[in-house]
């Protein structure tokens, strides 16, 4: 006779991405252990490894494979999940305030946020077709956690390594190439020969895509008071 099975509640978002809706339940002890690990590791590689290993283990009936799935996509699956297994509040610490009379400000001024309050939304212009001339353009795809780890030779690699592994596929007024079909040599030269304007075209998909994102306030008792702008998992379970 086995122990009496635990259930647990299920409960539903919708994909940042796609708005295709997610079934996820809370996490539980096993999860915490995974995230405690990543969070004394204080690495952001790590915790993002962490959050998808969570995610896949809490979401239900999952149509993709994890690792297809756009980071801002895990990201955002992971706060909810957190929301419905630890709550919507979050503790976030800003340092380095310059105000050397105040010793709470040196300290770190804490604000509690409501994770329920965290968009993820694309920036109106975005859109993930590019067109480079007339003819040609590029239809990218969103970058998974994948795509931030891999091992270029340098920095300069890495941003075409990241784009490369962003493009879903070149096209003319004639046909559509696809990535897969070319060498990672043709690939740098093709990128090697796009000027400023083409590439800001690239970089701008990049920087108006979905998000997870929230302003919060630091209020110190002193008066001292900074808004930021907290982005990523790392930055809000440090
Ligand atoms: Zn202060």
């Amino acid at each position: 006779m086995g122990l009496p099975k635990i259930t647990h509640p299920i409960f539903t978002t919708k994909l940042p991405s796609s708005g295709e809706i997610v079934r996820y339940r809370p996490f539980l002890v096993k999860e915490e252990k995974i995230l405690l690990l990543a969070l004394s590791g204080r690495d952001s590689d790590e915790m993002s490894l962490a959050a998808k290993q969570i995610v896949n283990n809490c979401v239900i009936d999952l149509k993709h494979d994890i690792e297809t799935l756009p980071v801002f996509d895990i990201e955002w699956l992971f706060i909810q999940i957190r929301i419905k297994s630890v709550g919507p509040d979050c503790t976030l610490v800003l340092t380095g305030l310059q105000n050397e009379s105040c010793d709470k400000c040196q300290l770190g001024i804490k604000s509690t946020v409501d994770l329920n309050l965290v968009e993820c939304k694309k920036e109106e212009s975005h859109n993930p077709k590019i067109e480079l001339t007339e003819k040609i353009g590029i239809k990218m795809k969103y970058p998974t956690v994948q795509s931030f780890n891999r091992d270029s030779a340098n920095v300069a690699d890495f941003l075409y390594d990241y784009i490369i592994d962003c493009i879903e596929c070149v096209y003319d007024d004639e046909k559509i190439y696809e990535k897969h079909d070319f060498k990672k040599e043709e690939l740098y030269d093709f990128l090697d020969n796009l000027n400023r304007d083409q590439l800001d075209k690239i970089q701008n998909f990049f920087a108006t895509m979905p998000e997870c994102k929230l302003d919060v306030v630091f209020k110190c008792e002193c008066g001292n008071s900074e808004t930021k702008t907290i982005r990523g998992l790392s930055s809000f379970f440090e």
